[in-house]
């Protein structure tokens, strides 16, 4: 019989550290060990000695190591309708791109799951989540093609099992041809639940629960997919709160805001996140922190779509679990999330707590420890510690863009987006001096550029 295999250890050191931990505790010169896809130790000055079967050294000088970034909110076929409606509301631009959107099929969104998710590795994000929520007719198995990008990419991932049943003929947004039954959207959920989601400690795939959004789903689809969703023991995700005309639309279809109408059907809970949040009055945020229920913060698309400023500091300040969002890079064509970090800070200090609204270390926790939260995975990842997933990154700041920055957190959150010079996911590395290791980023480009062609090439044909 051969012996069981001991964990191969990388030991990173000379590195300044940002563990994002509960205190904050960051060190000048630090060290990590990782052993397997552990976290071994963590600390000032070099690793212990003495360590057997170290497979690699890395030098880590002129870098700060951080958590990898998380993501938690998405909506990944959207890479290859990118620079489209780009002057329009949310409403008139959802009714702008959805009739294209309607005829996405299985290599369209396979090519933009590569896309996303290359685009987010290759800037830290080593946990991504995708909201996918149109399934036409016919258009193959999405689910399995985005969870297939995923994992040749080596991402951590969360699949929200989208699903639209309210068209325009019962007063939603959506046209007919776009949405699913009642019935077939949740038997497709729970399939998908059953078939893909992984709820063990070192999941590298986990599903959740996630019709679209009060003004494209049926009350009914709400309520049983929030009680399908705790049957199957999976966390629950949406759109709310995100425009004046979504709140408006809520008050004449259902005589109650968004926050209430989600609480009627079941969707507040600390096993429920939702994207935006941007209205919300102090009841409402106070409804969120007595629940639990997360919120994926998305600065970036919200200023794009002009919905206005969510009240991060408030949020936090009631004790509202708060991660971030890039949200669909057809209203947020960076697909980054480094621009994030950056832009929650900046504006929310254009709201109304001034200069106090965020600092970097806050900011960097929202886009780490605050996203591991919302997606119910804070006991993994989320910060450097001692037996949590190895899932990290290395941000090169002694060049020309940080290195007279007086601060690395500052460095890399104010600063432009710094060079990966290394990331782990799982302790493999999936990023390294900037280039993606598992696939061909010229071969996701191409193909990103023929699909997205393909596409307007058929939704011009209708
Ligand atoms: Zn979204």
């Amino acid at each position: 019989m051969a012996p069981s295999a001991a964990p191969q250890r990388t030991v990173i050191e000379n590195v300044a550290i940002a563990t994002v931990d509960a205190e904050d505790t960051e060190y000048a010169s630090g060290h990590i060990v990782v052993a397997g896809n552990r976290i071994e130790s963590i600390g000032a000055g070099p690793a212990p000695q003495g360590l057997e079967h170290v497979v690699r050294r890395v030098d880590g000088t002129g870098h700060l190591a951080t958590p990898g970034l998380v993501n938690t909110h998405h909506h990944f076929y959207q890479w290859i309708t990118r620079g489209l409606a780009t002057d329009h509301n949310l409403f008139d631009w959802l009714v702008a791109l959805y009739p294209t959107w309607a005829r996405i099929d299985e290599d369209m969104v396979r090519a933009a799951a590569r896309g996303s998710l290359g685009m987010m590795a290759r800037g830290g994000v080593t946990t991504a989540m995708d909201h996918h929520y149109v399934y036409p007719k016919g258009s193959g198995d999405l689910s399995g093609a985005i969870i297939g990008a995923a994992r040749d990419m080596g991402v951590r991932f969360t699949l929200a099992r989208g699903s639209m049943d309210r068209s325009e003929k019962d007063g939603g947004l959506p046209p007919d041809f776009a949405v699913e039954s009642l019935e077939g959207a949740l038997a497709a959920t729970e399939e998908t639940v059953e078939e893909h989601h992984d709820a063990s400690f070192d999941a590298m795939t986990q599903v959740a629960v996630a019709p679209c959004s009060p003004f494209s789903v049926s009350t009914e689809l709400m309520t049983r997919g929030a009680e399908l969703a705790r049957r199957l023991g999976v966390r629950l995700h949406t759109h709310g709160s995100e425009t004046v005309e979504e709140e408006k639309f809520c008050h004449e279809l259902f005589g109650k805001g968004p926050t209430d109408y989600f609480e009627s059907t079941g969707w507040l809970g600390d096993d429920v996140w939702m994207a935006h949040c941007v209205h919300m009055n102090d009841s409402d945020i106070a409804a969120f922190a007595r629940t639990g229920t997360g919120v994926a913060h998305c600065p970036s698309s919200n200023a794009r779509l002009a919905a206005g400023i969510a009240r991060v500091p408030d949020m936090l300040a009631a004790g509202v679990p708060v991660g971030l969002g890039v949200d669909g890079t057809a209203s947020n064509e960076s697909g980054e999330l480094h621009t994030e970090l950056r832009n929650a800070l900046l504006i929310n200090r254009l709201g109304a707590h001034k200069e106090a609204a965020l600092n970097a270390r806050q900011a960097l926790r929202l886009g780490t420890y605050g996203g591991a939260q919302v997606l119910g995975r804070a006991s993994q990842i989320g910060s450097l510690e001692a037996g949590k997933l190895a899932d990290l990154v290395l941000w090169k700041i002694d060049g020309i863009g940080h290195s007279s920055i007086a601060d690395p957190v500052t460095a890399i959150v104010f600063g432009a987006a710094a060079p990966v010079t290394l990331s782990l996911v799982d302790g493999e590395p999936v990023v390294e001096h900037g280039r993606l290791l598992k696939v061909d980023e010229d071969a996701v480009a191409r193909a990103a550029r023929d699909e997205a062609r393909r596409l307007a090439r058929i939704a011009a044909e209708h």
